[in-house]
């Protein structure tokens, strides 16, 4: 394969390791090597302008800055290259170092312990579809200032995908989650993550939620109209949730639209430390007192805690897909699912595989008893119109998937 377009940036304390990658690279063919010997000075590099490696290879235990560090820092800069972990510590490091570089959203394109044979590292990039594929990929992502979403969002640019949702036993279709896109007049289709996190700061948060709501619910109508009953699951922030007048809004809406409430799921991220418990604990039992189900989403990454869980009205818990893909091959995974799942039936609470690549995780997900998936092997995210041709098309062949489990 040619890798003569590919530049790949080396992170390593050690000059004899970096001596050393240099040369396997070149072995493997790609000669655009950069080297660094600490992270700062990575991160200096990576926030050039004209910076634009496809991967970074990146030791874990370095002097002033260590790898968890390191990969914070990633996630907040958006680096989207692949990255390549390396380390001289245990195999249990290394995998709960990825499952961390995984729940920060890098694109990890896998790790390896010191000494680093030619094979392997030959091996990891002839399998990085992404280095394949792209020349050259962006690390750094364009963001948008808060004026433009918010014209956006009154300009109608935004509207939603769906993916759907499937019952793992019987392969049943339960509903839909809405992800929301932009379609930028300049810079085409723009995805959720380069504009939520401004939409939140900017406090447009509120305004987006409607729209999404009004897309959704227009939608959902028309499937119905078509006799096609399907859930609408809906992202929400918690600041969407301290409004006091939301859940009556919400009724007022999904009645004005002709769509029973209880058809409607919020999926709450818990980003940050709750401002307004009560607040909180009152709008989310009014909304489970109307039946609107409440879905915690992104389980396992962040700031959701057990007791938080138990103080909430929670009735569905979505596990994070950092936890799923490639739990069938990796133990601590499953032990982590398995826990996640276990507490979650204790809860009563109604659990979703986010992330369910494919079949290798549908298998392994459904012999762990969680009760709805997500993800690719079932559905890429598509446009309104598509749904209904995709729903007849996937119950048509149903029936076959879920017996070899
Ligand atoms: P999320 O709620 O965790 O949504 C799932 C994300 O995973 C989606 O990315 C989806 O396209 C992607 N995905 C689905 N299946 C797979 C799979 O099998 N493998 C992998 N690797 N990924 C999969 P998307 O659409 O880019 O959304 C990113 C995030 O943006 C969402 O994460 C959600 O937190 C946020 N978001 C999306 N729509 C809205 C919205 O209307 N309001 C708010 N507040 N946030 C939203
Ligand atoms: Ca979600
Ligand atoms: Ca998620």
């Amino acid at each position: 394969m040619n890798r003569g377009n590919v530049s790949v940036l080396v992170v390593d304390d050690d000059p004899f390791a970096l001596k050393l990658f240099a040369r396997q690279l070149a072995l493997v063919g790609i000669d655009a090597v950069h080297t660094c010997t600490g992270a700062e000075a990575a991160l200096a590099e990576l926030g050039r302008p004209e910076a634009d490696f496809d991967a970074l290879i990146c030791d874990l235990n370095m002097p002033g800055m260590d790898g968890v560090q390191f990969l914070r820092h990633l996630a907040r800069m958006r680096y989207r290259g692949g990255l390549v972990l390396v380390s001289g510590e245990d195999e249990r490091i290394l995998q709960s170092v990825s499952r961390l570089a995984r729940a920060h959203k890098l694109n990890l394109l896998g790790a390896l312990r010191k000494p680093v044979a030619l094979e392997r590292l030959r091996h990891l990039l002839d399998s990085a579809p992404t280095i394949q594929r792209h020349s050259v990929l962006r690390p750094v992502r364009k963001t948008y200032d808060a004026a433009e979403i918010e014209r956006a969002i009154f300009d109608g640019q935004l509207f939603n995908q769906y993916q759907p949702k499937v019952n793992l036993a019987d392969a049943e279709v339960t509903g839909v989650e809405a992800l929301v896109r932009w379609r930028h007049p300049e810079d085409g289709l723009v995805y959720p993550d380069q504009f939520i996190a401004d939409a939140e700061a900017g406090g447009l948060i509120d305004a987006l939620a409607r729209a999404v709501l009004a897309n959704g619910l227009a939608d959902v109508r028309r499937w119905q109209d078509e006799g096609l009953a399907l859930q609408l699951s809906v992202n929400v922030s918690m600041d969407n949730l301290v409004a006091l007048d939301f859940p009556d809004r919400l009724v007022r809406e999904a009645e004005a639209a002709g769509v029973a409430v209880d058809r409607l799921v919020l999926e709450v991220t818990e980003s940050q430390a709750m401002r307004d418990p009560t607040a909180l604990l009152d709008i989310a039992t009014r909304l489970r007192l109307k039946r609107i189900g409440l879905s915690i989403d992104d389980f396992g990454t962040g700031y959701s805690s057990l007791a938080q869980l138990r103080e909430l009205p929670f009735d569905e818990l979505k596990l994070d897909r950092s936890f799923v893909h490639g739990a069938a091959q990796d133990a601590s995974l499953r032990a982590i699912l398995e826990a996640n799942l276990g507490m979650a039936k204790q809860l009563g609470l109604r659990t979703v595989a986010e992330g369910v690549e494919d079949r290798d995780d549908w298998d392994c997900l459904r012999a762990l008893g969680c009760d709805l998936a997500q993800g690719w092997f079932v559905a890429r995210p598509m446009p309104a119109n598509e749904v209904p041709n995709w729903l007849r098309a996937w119950r048509a062949r149903h029936r076959e998937l879920p017996r070899s489990a």
